[in-house]
């Protein structure tokens, strides 16, 4: 008999498991005894939920907000924190809130003390303005145009007070997006770089740096063409097509799209990604050509402040931001906000489907 044949085949590769892991062992204990089984919750105060199980069990969640981009020290102080009240038991939140889970009453007001002194607000449950959710910026991402996170502490130090306190008509979600391509989604107020001039070229930088087919490729609208400049090869911008989205920049910074003055913040309000009471929302723009003005960025400050005002004393019990303006109109809204309004804003724009680069292939 062939030897080959004898052989016992090779045992099969098991497949590697790669999805999200299971949760169960990284839950509070009474959490995962609990699982499924939960009778009722409640919020004793706000940034404190307690949810009690059919079992009479109880558990309090205390959120607190935290800076999102953080030093080790500060993870480590966090992480003594659940040590000392939450048998080390934490979870973050997708607003890069802190969740510490508490099994006994009596821990959760020292908890909340010592959260408070390091300076890490309780809140942002229920109907307050939630942590503003940021995109990566100058940390991970190659194209931003400002700094979200800078945004984010100048913002939240206005509305410490609304993260704190319950007084919303609904949940306010914000985000901040250091680029028009907003990797931040949708959110009811959100802050969004624009750049108002397409890029300018560095002709003899080009030829050196860049990878002139990434580029090109890289170009939603397909506005960028190879060309020859002073008999060097280089790139030529269609500026009629140009969107001014900024992510040439990163295949070739000899692109550059990011300028003091014509890189601008916009303000868009009324998106939403739940279906909770209603579908989820796009948002539209109600303000534009901000200026990009750190440490402080006053004027968005003033304007997302005012937005928030005028939401919190006109909407009705329970109306998000969008539900509020589709009852009020659009005229009104700017109205009410004293927002000046330009044929520019609230874009809703249909032609992206025929002209923007929805396949890989370089066209030109
Ligand atoms: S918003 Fe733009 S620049 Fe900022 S992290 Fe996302 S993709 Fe990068
Ligand atoms: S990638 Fe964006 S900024 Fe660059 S040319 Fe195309 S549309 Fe303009």
């Amino acid at each position: 008999m062939n030897q080959a044949v004898q052989e016992k085949p090779a045992a099969k590769r098991k497949p590697k498991e790669t999805g999200v892991p299971d949760n169960k062992k990284y839950l509070h204990p009474l959490m995962t005894k609990n699982y499924g089984k939960w009778r009722y919750h409640d919020r004793p105060r706000p940034g404190v939920l307690r949810h009690v199980a059919h079992s009479g069990d109880q558990i309090w969640t205390v959120r607190a907000g935290t800076q999102r981009q953080m030093d080790v020290g500060t993870i480590r102080l966090l992480c003594d924190i659940a040590d000392k009240y939450a048998e080390g038991h934490v979870r973050f939140t997708i607003r890069s809130n802190i969740e510490f889970m508490v099994s006994k009453a009596e821990k959760v007001d020292p908890l909340i003390a010592e959260l408070e002194k390091h300076g890490f607000p309780v809140g942002g449950t229920g109907n307050s303005v939630s942590m503003i959710a940021h995109t990566q910026g100058w940390l991970h991402c190659d194209i931003p145009g400002t700094d979200a996170s800078g945004v984010v502490k100048a913002l939240m130090d206005e509305l410490i007070v609304e993260f704190k306190r319950e007084e919303m008509p609904n949940r306010v979600h914000l985000s901040t997006s250091c680029c028009e391509i907003n990797c931040g989604g949708q959110a009811d107020i959100a802050i969004i770089v624009q750049h108002t001039k397409p890029p300018v070229i560095n002709h003899d930088l080009v030829a050196n740096v860049c990878e002139r087919p990434t580029v090109v490729a890289r170009c939603p609208v397909a506005a960028i063409r190879p060309a020859m400049v002073n008999g060097k090869p280089s790139l030529e911008i269609d500026e009629t097509k140009c969107m001014c989205c900024g992510a040439c920049y990163p295949p070739c910074p000899p692109m550059q799209i990011n300028d003091p003055e014509y890189s601008k913040l916009a303000i868009w309000v009324g998106g939403k990604n739940s279906n909770a009471r209603g579908k989820p929302t796009f948002m539209k723009m109600v303000a534009s050509g901000l200026p990009n003005n750190p440490p402080r960025w006053p004027e968005v400050n003033e304007v997302v402040t005012r937005i928030l005002r005028v939401y919190k004393e006109d909407a009705r019990p329970w109306e998000r931001m969008a539900d509020w303006i589709d009852r009020i109109g659009w005229p009104r809204f700017f109205e009410k906000t004293e927002l000046p309004f330009t044929k520019y804003l609230i874009d809703d724009w249909r032609g992206s489907r025929s002209t923007f680069n929805a396949s890989t292939h370089i066209r030109f």
